[in-house]
């Protein structure tokens, strides 16, 4: 693999004078000022987004990351295949026909349109996506910036730390490499560059962007605002707005990496929230996420317990052995 750009600490970029009298870009492009110590992240609505891959685009244009060749991987549409060091967002594309696909299809597009809506109940024309078995489902997928960060927890030289944005972020000048954070992480997103520069590398959140003010590449490309970015409590409540709106439909929304809706037992709360969450409408499977993220460190309890009575158990064996031989 080809060594990633360095998307690192911009040195010399301050963070931006939030009293100063020009306005931020950020401001602009999502309507949303950066201060330092506020929680930022990306609300994913996987419902608006097209497979255009700007997004992808976006990121390897600003972090100088090495594009993955002209391959292709047999996969769908899709040939960038996964996250990765050199990779740090990932559009999937879900296919999801029947087999009878076009059984009974007019395809005559335009003259069937009213008959082929009006069994969904309340979808419009433009909502087609919604009905399962004939529809693409597609997601821009990301580091999840989790709030308790089992990379940042597993990191034995600290190389990964939280930010003032809240964000979490590898210092390259740090990280030797270990790859300590890889089986850590629930998502598979961080990954060793081996045969690179041989560190560990995932999104930044755009850390040098929002020093200067600007939001980051991939959400600023984005555009049909799948990917919305800002305040993580700003961007849930918006996320909650859009759910109710959408389940009000029929559409069986809920968000991902929130406290919100979940479906059948999915659970990711034992990351405590991610800053970088998702309104789905399939199971989180379907997504190639995992429907309870776990955390090794919240087994670290159990393990010692489980130590311990094995220690106990050893000790009176040795005894019983002992007292057996007099
Ligand atoms: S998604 Fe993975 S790499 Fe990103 S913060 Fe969470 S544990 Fe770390
Ligand atoms: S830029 Fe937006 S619409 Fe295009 S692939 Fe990325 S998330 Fe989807």
């Amino acid at each position: 693999m080809t060594a990633p750009g360095h998307a690192g600490v911009a040195h010399g970029v301050r963070a931006w004078d939030t009293h100063g009298e020009q306005a931020q870009p950020a401001q602009k492009t999502s309507g949303t000022s950066i201060t330092p110590g506020r929680a930022y992240g990306f609300f994913t609505d996987t419902t608006l987004c097209i497979g255009c891959k700007a997004c992808e685009v976006a990121c390897k244009q600003w972090n100088q990351l090495p594009s993955d060749g002209y391959e292709l991987s047999g996969h769908s549409y899709d040939n960038t295949r996964q996250l990765g060091a050199s990779t740090w967002r990932h559009v999937t594309f879900i296919e999801q026909f029947d087999e009878d696909r076009f059984a009974e299809r007019d395809f005559d597009v335009f003259a069937s349109l009213p008959a082929r809506v009006e069994p969904w109940g309340a979808f419009t024309a433009g909502e087609q996506w919604a009905e399962p078995g004939r529809r693409w489902l597609l997601m821009s997928d990301v580091c999840k910036h989790c709030v308790n960060a089992p990379c940042l927890e597993a990191c034995p030289t600290g190389s990964i730390i939280r930010t003032e944005f809240d964000s979490v972020y590898v210092q390259q000048d740090v990280c030797n490499g270990c790859g300590y954070c890889v089986p850590a992480c629930p998502f598979g997103v961080v990954e060793v560059a081996k045969g690179g520069d041989g560190k560990a590398h995932k999104c930044t959140l755009c850390y040098d962007r929002l020093r200067g003010g600007m939001e980051p590449a991939c959400a600023n490309a984005c555009p049909t605002d799948s990917i919305q970015f800002g305040p993580v409590d700003e961007l849930v409540e918006r996320a909650k707005l859009r759910t109710d709106e959408l389940r009000g439909r029929g559409i069986p929304a809920y968000l991902y990496g929130t406290d919100g809706v979940l479906e059948d037992g999915a659970d990711t709360t034992r990351l405590n929230g991610l800053n970088c969450f998702f309104l789905l409408i399939d199971r989180p499977e379907v997504y190639n996420l995992p429907p309870v993220p776990h955390r090794a460190s919240s087994a670290t309890g159990r393990g010692l317990v489980t130590s311990g009575l094995a220690a106990l158990g050893l000790v009176a064996a040795t005894l019983w052995a002992f007292a057996g031989d007099r």
